[in-house]
């Protein structure tokens, strides 16, 4: 790892709870009984007391940035987002320009406590908007309608400066027309920051089903690839830099923090049910996971402290495992030194050389690693042959 990213520190926080289930979802997510109302006290608490666990860990480091993901994060009250925030300013501190995101469904009930997140501390909202046509948010199960959504960002942009959205696209039966169409419209209401997914068919959801049973059919992948590049080259020309992948900013200051940080895998601490985390404590790089369920979850917490599955030391061959599909992604790629430091000697110079030659790499510096055009549509096969 390199001298600088020794320093950043991010803090993931997972509320696993969702409305219903998504047919092609296959986070760590339980459907919300509405008969049983969660209890938020509970629930900050535990949150706060897994914390209390980590911040040790941090070793001296401050806060860069905090991200609450899921689940539905919106589900939670701003209080129980208060409390997290709270410990978190306490109990390791933040540095001044400390980005807090949280993910929110554009619901109307969610959105009514848009304002209250802002006042809690949260200071960059992440809208899972997915479609502006009705028809789309309906064949993805969505529990928003297009006017919810666009009366969610106007709600949004009155507390928050910082605006991002999710669309997802080369959805089945979606052609180039319509979703250029729907992209304008999405552009138009000026994000500051734009994620934009292709669907992808996930083992055991609905949609993996529906999809062996030719319900639904998924693009082939010569389409999604169009689709992927018309898409870079539309938001480009519109003033997005497509600074990974998948996301795009308005403006450097825009880009996500918090993401950034996996990409160049830095540190973070994972607290929540299924959380992982990334610590690099006395020298060593260390993975951590909690407990999935949140009833065991909650249990474990408030009788231990935390509901740490594993705690484990990671190989170098581990460390450029992970690092490699993560740096990989980001559009002007990494210094070769980050990898270097992760895990020295394990990488090939013949081989970088090879994909350089065929086309797949950047062939303009030297002692950089950086995906061309040709080679982001096959990042993990890059990294699979980059670390055999
Ligand atoms: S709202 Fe998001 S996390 Fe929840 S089920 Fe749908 S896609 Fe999954």
């Amino acid at each position: 790892m390199l001298e600088a990213d020794q320093f950043r520190l991010g803090l993931y926080v997972h509320w696993p709870f969702c409305e219903r289930r998504c047919p092609y979802c296959d986070f760590n997510v339980h459907e919300l009984d509405p008969d049983q109302p969660t209890d938020q006290a509970r629930w900050a608490a535990a949150l706060s007391a897994e914390l209390r666990h980590f911040a040790p860990l941090a070793q001296g480091r401050r806060l860069t940035s905090i991200f609450f993901g899921g689940g539905t994060p919106s589900l939670m009250a701003p209080e129980t987002v208060e409390a997290v925030i709270d410990t978190a300013r306490r109990e390791i501190g933040f540095l001044n320009d400390i980005e807090i995101t949280l993910e929110a469904n554009p619901t109307s009930a969610n959105a009514e406590r848009f304002a209250g997140y802002r006042a809690a501390g949260v200071n960059r909202l992440s809208l899972g908007i997915q479609s502006l046509r009705p028809d789309a948010l309906l064949a993805l199960g969505r529990q928003h309608s297009v006017d919810e959504a666009l009366a969610a960002l106007e709600l949004a942009r009155s507390a928050f400066d910082n605006l991002s959205f999710d669309l997802m696209y080369a959805r089945p039966r979606q052609d180039r027309e319509d979703w250029a169409a729907e992209l304008d419209q999405a552009l138009a209401l000026r994000p500051d920051h734009i994620s934009l997914y292709q669907l992808t068919i996930e083992p055991n959801t609905i949609f993996e089903q529906l999809a062996r049973k030719g319900i639904i059919r998924p693009k082939e992948d010569d389409e999604t690839a169009d689709f992927y590049h018309w898409t870079r080259q539309r938001l480009s020309a519109a003033g997005y830099h497509g600074y990974e992948v998948s996301n795009h900013a308005a403006a450097p200051d825009r880009e996500s923090a918090h993401n950034r940080l996996y990409w160049a895998y830095q540190d973070y601490i994972g607290i929540g049910p299924g959380a992982h985390g990334r610590l690099t404590t006395d020298g060593a790089k260390t993975a951590t996971r909690q407990h999935r369920a949140p009833s065991v979850w909650l249990d474990q917490v408030e009788a231990q402290g935390h509901a740490t599955v594993t705690h484990e030391t990671l190989s170098a061959e581990d460390r450029l495992a992970e690092a490699l599909p993560f740096g990989l992604r980001l559009t002007e790629g990494l210094p070769l030194a980050h990898f270097e430091a992760l895990a020295p000697g394990l990488l090939s110079a013949g081989k970088i050389e090879a994909l350089r030659a065929e086309g797949y790499l950047m062939a303009r510096d030297d002692d950089w690693l950086q995906v061309s055009d040709e080679g982001r549509p096959v990042i993990d096969a890059l990294a699979r042959y980059l670390q055999s």
